[in-house]
């Protein structure tokens, strides 16, 4: 049974904190992208999440809590890198990586908890409202294209019980996960917090190596095609190489996902802007407007080097591996 999509009112959240405290689950808006939520630490709410995204059981969810005070109860230590990282980002799109307090259920996975308060004004409400932490990865498919509106999860999730519609995400790419288990902090995934920022606070970051190799290995979900559309995606460096290859396709099956003025006439053009926020925040709607369209291939324009490109160089990267 579904409700699908339903207005995140005050009788929307009263219906979604009911499925979740009867460990069901259910889809809400976040300021990164949509999550699909369910009681952390009820065995059988986490199954269905991973059962209806189809996402294999090795990778971890991350947990999503009203405060600071509910973050830390969750630790087995609170480091002061946590501390200076929550007072200044939460509730925000940074994730901490930290000790799982020891009371809390062994589900397998590592001893470690990655935890973050939302600033989503609705998942905040949803949050208090049900009064649990909710493991709350993307509403989509595992490796599929994340949500950035209700209408995506029920495309992408058809069976979701309930989605409370909270409009367009204001990030539009997931959080950014910091390990703050070890000195210096260290990056697991870059995301809708810039690393400027992060270092502002903490000082120094370790960074994984080229494609997060090092990453792969502490944090799993980073180890896999990700974030990918039906078409095939191909990451293209050269505008000429770009502008070459797309007069050779037929325009009709050819998607171009450029921040480049400059595209080619023809294919279905996907212009986004050349600001890495604003593209960030409309990349994973342009990737679904050009599945839509049916195209067969798509070309995307490297985007240029810098940190500030790092979150969405890493998702286009994922999204062209197969
Ligand atoms: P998603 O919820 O799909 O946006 O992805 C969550 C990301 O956080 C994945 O890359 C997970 O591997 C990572 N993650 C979740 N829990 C942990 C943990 N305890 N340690 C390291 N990485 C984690
Ligand atoms: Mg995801």
């Amino acid at each position: 049974m579904t409700d699908g999509v339903v207005a995140a009112d005050a009788a929307g959240l009263r219906r979604a904190a009911e499925l979740l405290r009867q460990e069901s689950v259910c889809a809400f808006p976040t300021e990164t992208v949509y999550g699909l939520g369910a009681h952390a630490f009820s065995a059988k709410a986490v199954a269905e999440v991973y059962r209806l995204k189809r996402r294999p059981s090795w990778n971890p969810l991350i947990v999503h809590v009203a405060s600071t005070a509910d973050a830390e109860a969750l630790a087995h230590e609170w480091p002061e890198a946590a501390r200076l990282l929550a007072d200044r980002f939460w509730p925000g799109p940074l994730s901490l990586v930290v000790e799982r307090a020891h009371h809390l259920p062994a589900v397998g996975g590592p001893p470690t908890i990655a935890i973050r308060v939302p600033a989503h004004p609705v998942a905040l409400a949803l949050l208090r409202e049900c009064g649990l932490p909710l493991a709350a990865p993307s509403a989509n498919r595992s490796e599929s294209i994340s949500p950035t509106t209700a209408q995506h999860v029920i495309r992408s999730l058809p069976d979701v019980p309930l989605v409370l519609d909270g409009g367009p995400c204001r990030f539009g790419i997931e959080s950014t996960v910091v390990d703050v288990t070890v000195a210096p902090p260290r990056l697991l995934r870059p995301g809708a917090l810039s690393l400027r920022a992060i270092r502002d606070v903490v000082g120094p970051l370790q960074l994984p190596g080229q494609g997060f190799a090092g990453a792969e290995v502490r944090s799993p979900g980073l180890a896999h095609r990700h974030y990918a559309p039906r078409a095939r995606l191909h990451l293209v460096d050269d505008p000429a190489v770009l502008a070459a290859t797309a007069e050779d396709a037929d325009p009709g099956t050819l998607g171009i996902l450029t921040h480049r003025s400059t595209a080619p006439p023809g294919a279905h053009v996907e212009l986004l802007s050349a600001d890495p926020l604003e593209y960030a925040a409309d990349l994973y709607a342009a990737l679904h407007r050009l599945d839509d369209a049916g195209v067969a291939m798509i070309l995307a324009q490297a985007p240029p080097a810098g940190d500030d490109w790092l979150a969405i160089r890493d998702r286009l990267t994922r999204a062209s591996a197969r």
